[in-house]
């Protein structure tokens, strides 16, 4: 997958995407990263890229032509530009599954204020990855760049690691434990050293069950499977 990141501080996202799984998946070739800083697309001196808000306010507004400009450059037919706003959709696991289908993602990343309203419509989705705000789309990005990147075949080296997790089937993940056995008192439960598989698959169900009512009401009303409504089986165009 190609993926491209609109941003002033292209170090923000590059560093924390050149470790562990993600790094290696672009050494590998799964995952293509590029950066179009919205600087080398002013004109002036200065290299311009904010200004003053319209109608007065703190804090300054990046402004669109640069930001229009280098969007330009890198949008393709196939494209898939993602606009980072905490004003956006929650992000969630359907839509990171939803992303990893596609070629091309084009993140812009904005900062300070935020970016001149007039380049929304250039954007296929507003996305926010909740309900806090950052100090600028980079650190959205990496988020979402990362749940993308493992969802993609091939790069976790077991795919079945992202069947049974966290919110695919609209569950919690039971709890994971390793070695040793008795840790501090606190014992493996039993049906785990059991070796009965169908006795572990009911154990992890059920806690996953139980844990996901007690942390997590809201996923355990939508049902333990969440199939899509008839003809909405596609949460992005
Ligand atoms: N003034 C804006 C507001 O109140 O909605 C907040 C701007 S924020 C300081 C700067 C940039 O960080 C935003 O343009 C956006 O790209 C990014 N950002 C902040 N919080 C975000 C979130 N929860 N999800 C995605 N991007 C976020």
């Amino acid at each position: 997958m190609r993926v491209d990141a609109v941003t002033l501080f292209p170090g923000m996202i590059d560093a924390p995407l050149s470790e562990s799984i993600v790094g290696r998946a672009r050494e590998e070739g799964f995952l293509d990263l590029g950066f179009l800083n919205p600087r080398d697309f002013t004109e002036d001196r200065h290299r311009t890229v904010d200004d003053k808000p319209y109608g007065g306010g703190t804090g300054m507004v990046m402004m669109a032509e640069p930001v229009y400009r280098a969007l330009k450059k890198v949008r393709r037919k196939n494209s898939f530009v993602i606009l980072l706003t905490p004003k956006g959709r929650r992000f969630d696991q359907g839509l990171a599954l939803e992303l990893a289908k596609k070629k091309h993602l084009v993140f812009i990343c904005g900062h300070y204020e935020g970016i001149d309203e007039r380049v929304t419509p250039l954007a296929d989705l507003e996305l926010s990855i909740g309900d806090y705000v950052l100090t600028g789309g980079e650190p959205a990005a990496v988020a979402v760049i990362d749940a993308v990147t493992r969802l993609i075949p091939g790069v976790l080296k077991k795919d079945d690691a992202t069947v049974n997790e966290t919110f695919t089937g609209g569950l919690l993940e039971a709890p994971h434990y390793t070695r040793p056995g008795v840790w501090r008192g606190q014992k493996v439960p039993e049906p785990l050293l059991s070796g009965n598989h169908k006795l572990i698959a009911e154990w992890r169900r059920s806690r996953a069950e139980e844990l996901t009512g007690k942390t997590r009401p809201d996923l355990a009303a939508r049902g333990p499977e969440r199939k899509p409504a008839r003809g909405k089986k596609r949460i992005l165009k």
